[in-house]
C-alpha cells in the first residue's frame, strides 16, 4: 500500500473529511472484477457467485474497552480489527470477500497514524484475500472507534453453525489457549516484554491470528458438526455450541492446548494457565465438533492444509452443561463465564494450582 507524503504531525482535522477519504481511497487496492462500484458512491455494488450463500459480520474494538493506545501501535490495531472479523468468517467456513471500515476519530489525531491504521488493516485482509469497499469517517470527542464490517462468501453445503453438535462427537480446537488473556494482563501489569514467553503472549493479544484457512480445511471435510470462533473463551463459546446443538460436553484439562511460554507466562503473572485456557478469551481459535472416528483424520488434514495444530480436546455429551475432567479423574462443572469476568473483576482468574 502507498500514500502521498504527510505534512509532519499533520491531523485529521487539518485534512478534513473528503481529503482523507481521498487519502484512504488511494491507500487501498482498486478492487477486483468482482467489484461493479467500489470507494466513492452511496453505496459499493458487488457482483455474488451462484450457490455461495453470502456471510456478513461486524466487531467494534473501542479505545479503553477493546485496547489501549499506549499498548498497540496503529498497525497491530488495524490488523486486530480486521482479524476479529476474519475470525467469524473463518467460523463458517467461509473466505472472506469485501469489508466496509467505520472509522471515529478525535480532530488531533495525526494523518500518519490512519495510514498506519490503513496499512495494517490492509495487510491483515489482504492476507485473506479480502478488500475495503467503503466505510464512514466521524469526529470522535475523545476515543478512537472502528468497527468494521466484513462479507464473506461459502458454498452453500459447506457451511458450518453452532447447532449441529451430537452427542459422542470430539470437540477439537485449533492453536493455543489462553495466551490473549495473558497478553493482555502482561501489558496492563507491565510485566517484562523481552522474554520470550512474554513477548509471545503479548503478540497473540495484540495481533491474534485468524484462523480462515483452519476453517476452509475443516469445512472442506465436510465432517464437522458445528463450529464456532473462540472470543469469549472456551468455556464460553462451547457453552454456545452445547445450548445450541442441545447437548453437554466433556473437556479434558490434560489436553487444553497451552504453550509453554503461556504456562511460564501465567506463572510470572500469578494466575493458572488451565483458567486462562478455559475463559480467557480473544484467542480467535476455532473450535468446531465432529464424529469422534473422524476426529483424527479431520486433525491430520488441517495440519497437513494449514501447519496449524489441532488438539482433541473433549466430547459431545447428552444433557447440559460442561464438566472439566482434571489429571487426578475429579470432574467439576465448569461455569462460562467469559472474557467479561476477566475486564470487570481485577484479579478475578484463581492463583496457580501448582
Ligand atoms: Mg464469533
Amino acid at each position: 500500500m502507498t500514500s502521498a507524503r504527510v505534512a509532519a504531525r499533520q491531523t485529521v482535522a487539518d485534512l478534513g473529511e473528503f481529503g482523507l477519504i481521498d487519502r484512504i481511497k488511494g491507500m487501498l487496492p482498486r478492487g477486483n472484477d468482482r467489484v461493479a462500484l467500489g470507494i466513492g458512491d452511496d453505496t459499493a455494488a458487488l457482483k455474488t457467485s451462484p450457490g455461495m450463500l453470502l456471510l456478513a459480520t461486524c466487531d467494534i474494538q473501542v479505545e479503553g474497552r477493546h485496547f489501549r493506545l499506549e499498548h498497540i501501535s496503529p498497525h497491530q490495531l488495524g490488523r486486530r480489527s480486521a482479524a476479529i472479523n476474519l475470525s467469524d468468517i473463518a467460523a463458517m467456513g467461509g473466505s472472506p470477500t469485501y469489508a466496509l471500515v467505520s472509522l471515529a476519530l478525535p480532530q488531533t489525531t495525526e494523518v500518519a497514524w490512519v495510514d498506519e491504521l490503513y496499512r495494517g488493516l490492509g495487510d491483515e485482509l489482504g492476507a485473506h484475500g479480502a478488500l475495503v469497499v467503503g466505510g464512514n469517517l466521524s469526529g470522535s470527542a475523545r476515543d478512537v472507534v472502528i468497527d468494521i464490517t466484513l462479507m464473506g462468501e461459502v458454498a452453500e453445503p459447506l457451511l458450518l453453525r453452532r447447532d449441529g453438535a451430537r452427542s459422542g462427537d470430539a470437540v477439537l480446537v485449533t492453536g493455543w489457549l489462553g495466551e490473549s488473556l495473558l497478553g493482555r494482563l502482561a501489558l496492563e501489569r507491565g510485566l517484562d516484554s523481552t522474554t520470550p514467553a512474554a513477548a509471545r503472549v503479548i503478540e497473540a493479544h495484540l495481533t491474534p491470528t485468524p484462523r480462515v484457512r483452519e476453517g476452509q480445511a475443516v469445512a472442506a471435510r465436510k465432517g464437522a458438526t458445528a463450529m464456532i470462533d473462540i472470543s469469549d473463551g472456551l468455556a464460553a463459546d462451547l457453552g454456545h455450541i452445547c445450548s445450541d446443538s442441545n447437548v453437554g460436553a466433556r473437556l479434558v484439562a490434560g489436553a487444553l492446548p497451552v504453550s509453554p511460554e503461556a504456562r511460564e507466562a501465567a506463572a510470572n503473572l500469578g494466575v493458572d494457565a488451565i483458567e486462562a485456557a478455559l475463559h480467557g478469551g480473544e484467542d480467535y481459535e476455532l473450535l468446531f465438533t465432529c464424529p469422534a472416528d473422524e476426529a483424527e483424520r479431520t486433525a491430520a488434514d488441517v495440519v497437513a492444509a494449514t501447519g496449524t495444530p489441532v488438539a482433541r480436546v473433549g466430547e459431545i455429551v447428552r444433557g447440559e452443561g460442561i464438566e472439566l475432567v482434571t489429571s487426578d479423574g475429579s470432574r467439576s462443572s465448569v461455569e462460562p463465564r467469559g472474557w467479561d469476568h476477566f475486564a470487570t473483576v481485577e484479579g478475578g482468574l484463581k492463583p496457580p494450582s501448582t
